[in-house]
């Protein structure tokens, strides 16, 4: 899917996982716990393998 080659950038070390803010919708880095641009910790993990 498309989304994935999108966000492969930001999971180098783990492809088939994206995390994003529920907030804002920023997409996260799978080592973060707290999105960097609204301050939320509230994130959605998606499995997308
Ligand atoms: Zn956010």
């Amino acid at each position: 899917m498309s989304l994935s080659a999108t966000v492969r950038r930001w999971l180098a070390d783990d492809e088939n996982v994206i995390y994003e803010c529920r907030h804002c919708g920023t997409t996260l880095m799978s080592t973060e716990q707290q999105c960097p641009t609204c301050g939320s910790t509230e994130i959605a993990k998606f499995d997308v393998s």
